[in-house]
């Protein structure tokens, strides 16, 4: 069965969000719009090719907005993703960026670590989502005032007060124009326009990152219950979206070399790893975030070492 034919149902004021949705990416694409003529917009969509993402794009495309869309391929994604960023590439209007890790930092951590280093350690999972996540993701943004993401409240309780513009980030301002959608709602979307998205959402994947730390889910499993699913829910988080709003769960840090990143981190210290990452039952949703918004301090010696 087809992930819209599950999902697709808009709720009763689903247009009035939909309005709303496009006022925000039309304000981004206005208020950050390329300084010269014909040159970049300072403003990007983080597509993880996931169903929120590609709505966002279709609209980016469909309303012909001036809003750049970035894709961070880690080299440890499913070959359904590869397959959509190939074809987004190929049919946005948009221009589509991909940003892979630097070979030479995947190389040596590959060599010392292992290939599915992730499993070991929620260190050493983290220095990958470093490495291949984060470090690109500067890249991404070196150049953007503020980018789109397509967080959800609904997602998780870490996401529960996302806000439509969060201005947490002097350097840079983040827009979440389906903060306040359901899932119902953005499949109703992908339906009513034919959107295209991640076969493997109709394979029970409703959150999708990389191969080895995403699975299916089961029937009345927490959404994000497949990512990361081996560990403490308190240590899931890589580095993307972590808000210092779940304060008892992230200490707020620092910002990057390049001053750029508000800096939010998991606790490691409160982490725990469970063993074996046989599929299960996830623990304490709440705390549960993809990592691509956590502005994640560099990593402590040793952590990649
Ligand atoms: S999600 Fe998994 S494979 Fe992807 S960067 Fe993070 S640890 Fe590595």
């Amino acid at each position: 069965m087809k992930a819209t034919e599950i999902n697709a149902r808009a709720s009763s004021d689903y247009a009035t969000k939909l309005a709303r949705t496009q006022e925000l990416l039309e304000q981004a694409a206005r208020d950050y719009a390329p300084v010269m003529p014909g040159g970049p917009s300072l403003v990007s969509l983080a597509c993880s090719l996931g169903a929120e993402d590609m709505v966002l794009a279709h609209l980016i495309n469909t309303l012909h907005l001036n809003i750049g869309i970035f894709v961070l391929d880690t080299g440890r994604l499913h070959t359904q993703t590869l397959e959509l960023m190939h074809q987004l590439k190929a049919t946005s209007r948009a221009p589509v960026e991909i940003f892979q890790p630097q070979t030479e930092a995947v190389v040596t951590f590959v060599q010392r670590e292992g290939k599915d280093a992730m499993y070991k350690s929620i260190e050493l999972r983290k220095a990958c989502c470093q490495i291949r996540k984060m470090e690109p993701l500067e890249r991404a943004l070196a150049d953007k005032r503020a980018w789109v993401t397509g967080l959800r409240r609904e997602q998780s309780g870490a996401r529960a007060e996302v806000p439509f513009i969060d201005d947490s980030n002097a350097h840079r301002l983040k827009f979440n124009p389906l903060a306040e959608w359901t899932w119902g709602d953005v499949w109703f979307y992908i339906q009513q326009n034919n959107v295209a998205y991640n076969q493997l959402h109709d394979q029970f994947y409703p959150s999708i990152g990389c191969e080895p730390c995403t699975r299916a889910i089961s029937l009345g499993e927490d959404f994000r219950a497949g990512r990361w699913w081996w560990e403490n829910e308190s240590a899931k988080e890589c580095g993307l979206h972590v808000k210092p709003h779940s304060s008892h769960e992230v200490a707020v840090s620092q910002s990057d070399t390049h001053g750029a990143f508000v800096s939010a981190q998991a606790d490691f210290s409160a982490a725990e790893v469970k063993g074996s990452p046989e599929p299960g039952r996830s623990q304490n949703e709440n705390a549960k975030e993809c990592g691509l918004h956590v502005q994640q301090e560099p990593l402590k010696q040793g952590a990649q070492a």
